[in-house]
């Protein structure tokens, strides 16, 4: 795709990191842009809306989009799966849109092989005892669960230095400037 200047902005992090909240910002910050609804088997949790956060589907019908190759990548974590729709990548960039990602570290690497113009950015957050203390305050997981993203987050850490960018969210409104400055400086560079 000679002139497309679309990028795919791939954002990871533990979860308890802020990401969701970053992610929003830079979705209002770049209206052209568009976010990627994964598909997933995980519950709804009351906050969330189905087809704007996530597609929300059983087993069965995800296990046949696996099949089918509708993902460009996907994962199997917490007894639930999550994937990222080819469809929608693809959809985006025939129409020169930039797509934002919020997926697993190792889905992140995933997209940067499929698809070369990824910018891969890691929220990290300030230590894993605050992160431990926002995951417990967000209160939205059963205690088992919330052992299960701690063991995960320690895991997910582990894998930044493998990002373009990696943000340290010490205080959310610059981490969300920094993160905008680091977008805005991508889309520069093609121009
Ligand atoms: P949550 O259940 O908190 O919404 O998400 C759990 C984890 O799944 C997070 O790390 C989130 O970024 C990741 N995730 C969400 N969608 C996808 C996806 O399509 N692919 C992959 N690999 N991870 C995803």
């Amino acid at each position: 795709m000679a002139n497309n200047k679309a990028k795919l902005f791939v954002f990871s992090a533990p979860s308890g990191s802020g990401k969701t909240t970053i992610v929003r910002d830079v979705l209002k910050n770049f209206p052209d842009f568009e976010f990627s609804i994964s598909a997933t088997t995980r519950k709804k949790r009351a906050n969330e809306k189905d087809k704007v956060d996530y597609y929300f589907i059983t087993e069965a019908e995800f296990k046949e989009k696996i099949e089918a190759g509708e993902f460009v990548e996907w994962e199997k974590f917490y007894d639930y799966y999550y994937g990222t729709l080819k469809n929608i990548v693809d959809g985006n960039l025939s129409k020169n849109i930039s797509t934002v990602f919020e997926v697993d570290v190792k889905g992140a690497l995933k997209i940067k092989d499929a698809y070369s113009n990824s910018v891969l950015i890691f929220i990290a957050p300030p230590g894993i005892e605050e992160l431990k203390e926002r995951l417990i305050k967000r209160n939205t997981e059963t205690d088992e669960d919330l052992k299960k993203r701690i063991e995960r987050a320690e895991m997910e850490l582990s894998f930044k230095q493998q990002f373009d960018y990696v943000v340290t969210n010490i205080n959310l409104s610059e981490a969300k400037a920094e993160v905008k400055r680091i977008i805005e400086s991508e889309i520069n560079k093609e121009k």
